[in-house]
């Protein structure tokens, strides 16, 4: 709940009470002097700045945790957008000589965790400037007018703060806009939502240049698909900047950065951990970089090894593990699910396999984590295959050793029901290029059948000849309850043909 829905909910309360006791016949003459008193004392208070606007979070060069791009990681290329567009701000009188109009707003566009308030931060100590942060949602309430004030109070509060600072600039960042700023007319309560936005684009075509105050609005969303098209056209954010997640040498800068303060041991390879962690953000990775830290302080360690960076992993991806202990024989047979997993994987591609383990960690029960060689954003039919085989393995070898299957692989197949829709959609099935919205359900369905049913003869046909080496691994993972990837790859090699030399059509 934010703080203006719960000061609302205070007022109407305080209305209701005041009701009451008008009902039940008290004089409230008194009440209401001493309600005045306060509400005039507050309301001065406000206006000399002594008390902030709700859902506004100041921050002033004295207070601020300065945030430098320096500190900012896997982002080279918004920040030099970034930078570009801010150096209009730190040269202003050039460019007001040239003429060119004051930059207003710029809209930083990207998934959560990547960095955007950090760029904000950043952008605020770079160009000199006050700092307000609010968000998208503290001006959405239920009175109308109440976000339109709140709009023309953020405004008026960044001119004074950075007068009062002595300062030129001041940075306005709104996180969220898409709540704020979402298309007109689509609101059931859209008069509340259109005039808040109304005023937003009033106070961004007011800003000038030639203001003694010269105020900036970031704004950040991941949704900028929901944005009004007033607030996109030039003039108003006319500097679009994405903060992607991070490939894999921007992981291992922003690793570097949160573990700036950590003592490692000589066996942490921040490049190993990128490579392991496609898909994070930074939040991500900080979490990753804070719970490697935990890890070692809970074993009494003074360093940070690189053991407790792959446990980090595991739970960031994961979650924590759970005390809930399977019985032996669940026990048993989440070991023989996971190693089918991951020998498939060894099969089709040798080196794959991170870590197994059959140590309960949120939803699962056990589970086998792959190393991607490289970040991948192009799939091939044969890589998606491969992929499906691996979801499959689980429960197939499950059948292989106990002649049945168990409710454990139903999000395998879910997995793998998805990868086989992403062949059709991506015109690589047997249906040629089609679009998902115009094939028939059941003929969906029989093309994703007939994709699950081949690749599930394709690893049969490979786990058959592995069923003395599955029971082996399995004991062992039984006894170890993890496995690292390397371990695992001894274990397969022992007294066996090398994988890469299996076929597994
Ligand atoms: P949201 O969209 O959810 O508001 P955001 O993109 O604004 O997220 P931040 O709030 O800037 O993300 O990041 C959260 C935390 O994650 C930061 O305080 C920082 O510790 C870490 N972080 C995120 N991105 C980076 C990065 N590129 N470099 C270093 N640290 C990062």
């Amino acid at each position: 709940m934010t703080k203006g829905l719960v000061k609302e909910i205070g007022i109407g309360i305080a209305l209701a009470f005041v009701g009451f006791l008008i009902w039940q016949g008290y004089d409230i003459l008194p009440l209401m002097f001493l309600f005045g008193f306060f509400a005039a004392i507050y309301f001065v208070a406000e206006s000399k700045g002594l008390v902030k606007p709700v859902g506004v979070q100041e921050v002033t060069n004295k207070n601020i945790n300065e945030v430098y791009f320096d500190d900012i990681g896997g982002q080279a290329s918004a920040i030099k957008e970034l930078k570009e567009a801010l150096d209009f701000i730190k040269n202003y009188e050039k460019i007001k000589e040239l003429g060119i109009r004051p930059l207003k707003g710029i809209l930083l566009l990207g998934p959560p965790g990547t960095g955007k308030t950090l760029m904000a931060k950043a952008a605020a100590t770079y160009t000199d400037a006050v700092y307000i942060a609010t968000s998208g949602s503290e001006f959405i309430e239920m009175y109308a007018g109440v976000g339109a004030q709140r709009v023309r109070k953020l405004f008026k509060t960044a001119r004074e703060k950075a007068a009062r600072l002595g300062k030129h600039n001041a940075m306005i960042f709104i996180d969220e806009i898409d709540v704020l700023g979402g298309r007109r007319g689509q609101n059931s309560s859209h008069m509340e939502y259109d005039q808040t936005l109304n005023q937003l684009l009033v106070e961004m075509d007011g800003l000038k240049n030639h203001d003694s105050v010269k105020v900036l609005l970031i704004a950040a969303t991941n949704r900028a698909d929901m944005l009004d098209p007033a607030l996109l056209r030039p003039g108003r954010f006319d500097r679009h900047v994405k903060v992607d997640l991070p490939c894999k040498d921007g992981r291992a800068e922003i690793l570097k950065i949160h573990t700036r303060n950590k003592p490692l041991e000589s066996d942490v390879e921040l490049k190993e951990i990128a490579r392991e962690t496609f898909g994070f953000s930074g939040a991500h990775l900080e979490s990753l970089a804070n719970e490697a830290a935990i890890y070692a302080f809970r074993e009494g360690m003074y360093k940070i090894t690189r053991k407790h960076f792959k446990d980090a992993i595991d739970k960031v991806i994961m979650g924590e593990k759970l005390d809930k202990r399977p019985n032996t024989d669940e026990l048993k047979r989440v070991s023989v699910h996971e190693t089918g997993h991951a020998l498939m994987s060894e099969i089709l591609k040798p080196g794959s396999v991170s870590t197994l383990t059959i140590s309960p960690r949120g939803n699962a029960l056990g589970y086998m984590r792959q190393t991607p060689e490289d970040d991948t954003y192009l799939y091939t039919i044969d890589y998606l295959e491969s992929q499906i085989c691996i979801m499959l393995a689980g429960a197939l070898t499950e059948e292989l050793i106990f002649g049945n299957r168990s409710t454990g692989a139903s999000n395998d197949f879910e997995k793998a029901v998805d990868l086989a829709k992403r062949i059709i959609v991506s015109g690589m099935s047997t249906l040629g290029v089609v679009s998902e919205d115009t094939v028939p359900k059941d003929k969906m369905h029989d093309v994703i059948t007939e994709i699950i049913r081949e690749q599930e003869a394709r690893v049969k046909n490979s786990l058959l000849s592995y069923r003395r080496k599955i029971i082996e691994i399995t004991d062992i993972l039984l006894e170890q309850e993890q496995l690292s990837g390397n371990d695992f790859r001894i274990l397969v090699m022992e007294n066996n043909e090398p994988l890469e030399k299996v076929s597994v059509s």
